[in-house]
């Protein structure tokens, strides 16, 4: 496997709602989104405002002579449908373009399919065009835990298919866990196996003090853990204004996890709005020190695996 086969770059890595403003410029406002290219597969988490500059650079690659390269197939895969995760799907421009086929897999809520949902939320009352107005092929499925996703050459779209079923070696695998202490219907983590590494995305995610043992054994051994970090462990356990029950960690919680799970690396994600490039370059630089493997997320950040 060569060095640039297994691409991540984060697209949006802010929590809850995006920032607009200089203090917020180096590591950027946009709410979540991380995208990934395995030998030219597109996988790309959540749909945040970061998702609207790459839909920008996948359409204009299109249109330009050389489209040979450009990923048609794309596969979105939903953590959940709060704001922060779908708020950029409208100004996703490979949605309204023929060429592409895109496969949306996400969380299902007790009343409601994904595709209910995306139509009502997403597409509904809430904005001009509706979802039968999009001119993309687009196919949505249900991200449930027995069972995983595949991608490969096979097929334009990706399968999702039980936990079971045997895979081969070229195919890009994804498991699922489904984590029920984000409210108010839990949150999908995944991780993608290819070609023998492996990358775990687990945002909005709330750990315990100690560490999620079901969680740490999901990540167990990934070469990067992408894990939520909205606050400080002084400001989650503040006696004026706590953030325990919010479904968000610590940056402590995540170094937990990371150790539990003996990831190869951290990457911090999902920041709290109010947390400026100054708090985060602290943050940042107080924990690299102590844990070399560990980084922050930021907006243009890429890791070659
Ligand atoms: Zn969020
Ligand atoms: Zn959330």
């Amino acid at each position: 496997m060569d060095a640039n086969n297994f691409k991540i770059k984060f697209r949006g890595v802010r929590g809850s709602y995006p920032v607009v403003n200089p203090r917020f410029s180096e590591y950027g406002g946009n709410t979540s989104c991380v995208e990934m290219n395995l030998d030219g597969h597109l996988i790309i988490f959540d749909g945040g405002t970061g998702i609207i500059g790459l839909g920008r650079e996948l359409t204009r690659i299109s249109r330009s002579d050389n489209d040979e390269q450009m990923p048609r197939t794309i596969t979105i895969l939903l953590s959940h449908l709060h704001q922060d995760h779908i708020q950029g799907l409208n100004f996703f421009s490979p949605f309204n373009n023929p060429a592409f086929k895109i496969s949306v897999i996400g969380l299902t809520t007790p009343d409601c399919s994904l595709l209910e949902n995306l139509k009502e939320l997403v597409w509904g009352k809430s904005f001009p065009i509706n979802f039968s107005d999009l001119s993309a092929e687009i196919q949505t499925h249900s991200a449930v835990e027995n069972r995983k996703i595949i991608i490969n050459n096979n097929s334009e779209f990706a399968h999702v298919v039980p936990s079971e079923e045997e895979t081969k070696e070229e195919d890009i695998v994804i498991s699922v866990m489904k984590s029920n202490s984000h409210p108010q219907n839990g949150v999908i983590v995944y991780r993608v196996s290819y070609k023998g590494k492996s990358v775990v995305y687990a945002t909005d995610k709330e750990s315990y003090v100690g560490s999620d043992k079901r969680m740490a054994l999901f990540a167990r051994k990934a070469d990067v853990l992408i894990h939520d970090s909205q606050y400080t462990s002084e400001d989650y356990l503040s006696l004026t204004s706590s953030k325990q029950g919010f479904g968000h960690s610590t940056y402590d919680m995540a170094i937990e996890t990371a150790q539990v799970s003996q990831v190869k690396k951290l990457v911090f994600f999902h920041y709290a709005p109010n947390y400026d490039d100054n708090k985060l370059r602290q943050i940042e630089n107080s924990y690299s020190v102590k844990y070399p493997n560990t980084v922050c997320s930021k907006e243009g950040l890429e890791i070659c695996l």
